[in-house]
C-alpha cells in the first residue's frame, strides 16, 4: 500500500505556516507500515489541485489530502476531488442540520457559506467531524481512493485515526491489530537514553519482531520512546504493550514521568494528589511560566494555592521575606521557597531564580539558574542548574526542570539536574 500525502493551501507555498500536518500524517503511515514515497504542497488552485491530484493517484494506491475543506471561496479540495472522480457535487441536508447545530451550541448563526461543507462528491463517503464543522471524504476513484480531510491540525489527527487509517488498514488487507504506547522521559539525553536501551533493542530485535521500539525527540519536552506492537487480538496487543513498558521502566527508572499525552505537570498534579497536600510557586526568570503549567491541569484548585511572580529584587525581601542580599543562589531559592509556601499558605513551596539572559547577573553566568523546594515532609531542598541556549530556551528549559525536579522529590525518588 502506497499513499501520497497532498496538503493543500497557498499558506504552505508562501511560508506563512509549516506544514506540520503531512509529518503527522507521515509517521502514523510508518507506524502501520504504509509506504509514503511522495508529500506534495499545492496552492489553492482548482486546476493545479486537480493535476497534482491525477498524478498522486497514477503513482499510488491511496492520497490523502489535507486543507482546503473550510467554507470560504478558496477552500476548493471538494470540487477538485469531484472534478477527478467525473461526478457532480451534492448537498447532504444531514451534515448542513449538524453543521447548523455546531454553531447554535456556540450561540451563533451559521452563515450561508458554510453550506459549501454540506456538499459532497456524488459516491464519496462521509467521515464525520467530531470537532470543527467541515466533515472528511472517503472518495473512491479508479479502483483507488482519495481521503480529505481538514487543515486544522486537530480536526486533522482526530479523522486520521478515527477513519482515514483504519480504512487504509482494511484495504491492505492487514489483519491483526497494530497499537503504540509512547513513554515520556526527561533527564536524559537522547545518546544517553539510547545507549540504556541498546540492550533491549537488541532483545527485541533478535525476537519475533511483534514489539518495536522508537525514538522520538521532542525537543523542550523531553524526549519520547514509542513502543508499537502488533498481533492479533487487542488483548495481545495490549500485553506485549504492557510487557514492554514494564522491561523499559526497569531500565530507565524515574526518568520516565509518563505515558502517550501527559504531561510533566499533570505527573507533579498525580504526586501531590496521592500525597494529600497542597503546593504554591515563587518565580523569577520564568515569570509566570511555571504557574501557567500547573493550571493547564484539570481541577488544578484542589491541590494549587497560587503563584508569587517576585521577579524584581526587592519583591523577593519584602513579599517573601528573602534575606537582603544574592538573589541567584541556593540560599534565596530556598527562602523564596519558604516565602511562597508562608504568603500563599501551602504545604509545599516551589520556588526559581536565575539568569536567563542576555547579560550575567551577580556574577553569575547566563543559564546559572537554581531551584528550592520547601516541605514539612521533604525538609528544604536546593538545586543549581546550568542550562543552554538563548533567553527563552533557558526559561523554557528552568520551567519543565523545575517541575520534574518537584515531581522527583514528591515521588520519594533520588534529584537531577534535569540535564545530564
Ligand atoms: P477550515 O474549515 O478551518 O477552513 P480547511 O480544511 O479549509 O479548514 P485550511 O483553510 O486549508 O483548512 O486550513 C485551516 C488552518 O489549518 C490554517 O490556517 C492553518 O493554521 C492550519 N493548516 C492547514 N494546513 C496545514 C498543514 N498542512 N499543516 C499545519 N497546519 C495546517
Ligand atoms: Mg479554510
Amino acid at each position: 500500500m502506497r499513499v501520497e500525502i497532498v496538503a493543500v493551501g497557498t499558506e504552505l507555498l508562501l511560508g506563512q505556516i509549516v506544514d506540520t500536518n503531512s509529518a503527522v500524517i507521515s509517521q502514523k503511515l510508518a507506524e502501520f507500515g504504509i509506504d509514503c514515497l511522495f508529500q506534495t504542497r499545492v496552492g489553492d488552485n482548482l486546476e493545479r489541485i486537480v493535476s497534482v491530484l491525477n498524478s498522486a493517484l497514477d503513482r499510488n494506491d491511496a492520497v490523502m489530502v489535507c486543507g482546503g475543506l473550510g467554507p470560504t471561496q478558496d477552500d476548493i479540495t471538494r470540487e477538485a476531488i469531484a472534478q477527478v472522480m467525473g461526478v457532480k457535487l451534492e448537498h447532504h441536508q444531514d451534515i448542513e442540520e449538524r453543521i447548523r447545530a455546531i454553531f447554535a451550541a456556540r450561540g451563533r448563526k451559521m452563515s450561508a457559506n458554510n453550506v459549501r461543507q454540506a456538499m459532497v462528491p456524488v459516491g464519496a463517503q462521509v467521515i464525520k467531524q467530531r470537532k470543527g464543522t467541515a466533515p472528511g471524504l472517503i472518495c473512491p476513484v479508479r479502483g483507488k481512493v482519495i481521503y480529505a480531510v481538514p487543515g486544522v491540525p486537530h480536526e486533522m489527527s482526530d479523522m486520521l485515526e478515527s477513519a482515514v487509517i483504519p480504512d487504509l488498514v482494511s484495504r491492505a488487507g492487514m489483519t491483526g491489530v497494530i497499537r503504540s504506547r509512547t513513554l515520556r522521559t526527561w533527564g536524559l539525553s537522547e545518546s544517553a537514553l539510547a545507549e540504556k536501551v541498546a540492550p533491549r533493542l537488541e532483545a527485541l530485535d533478535a525476537g519475533d519482531g511483534r514489539t518495536t521500539i522508537a525514538f522520538l525527540a521532542s525537543g523542550i519536552e523531553g524526549i519520547k520512546l514509542r513502543i508499537t506492537a502488533k498481533a492479533e487480538s487487542s488483548a495481545v496487543v495490549d500485553s506485549l504493550l504492557d510487557d514492554e513498558e514494564r522491561e523499559l521502566r526497569s531500565i530507565l527508572g524515574e526518568i520516565v514521568f509518563g505515558i502517550d499525552d501527559t504531561t510533566i505537570e499533570m505527573a507533579v498534579a498525580k504526586e501531590l494528589v496521592r500525597l494529600g497536600i497542597t503546593l504554591s510557586v515563587a518565580e523569577s526568570l520564568t515569570g509566570g511560566l511555571i504557574s501557567a503549567r500547573l493550571v493547564n491541569v484539570l481541577g488544578a484548585s484542589d491541590w494549587y494555592r497560587g503563584c508569587v511572580v517576585s521577579y524584581a529584587s526587592d519583591v523577593k525581601y519584602k513579599v517573601l521575606g528573602v534575606e537582603v542580599g544574592p538573589v541567584v543562589s541556593e540560599r534565596a531559592a530556598i527562602e523564596m521557597a519558604q516565602g511562597a509556601r508562608r504568603v500563599l499558605q501551602s504545604d509545599m513551596g516551589l520556588a526559581i531564580t536565575g539568569v536567563a539572559g542576555p547579560s550575567p547577573q551577580e556574577a553569575n553566568l547566563v543559564g546559572t539558574v537554581f531551584v528550592g523546594t520547601s516541605s514539612e515532609k521533604f525538609g528544604d531542598r536546593a538545586i543549581q542548574l546550568m542550562l543552554p541556549g538563548d533567553r527563552d530556551r533557558i526559561r523554557q528549559y528552568a520551567t519543565i526542570s523545575a517541575l520534574d525536579w518537584l515531581r522527583r522529590i514528591l515521588s520519594g525518588g533520588k534529584a537531577s539536574t534535569g540535564l545530564d
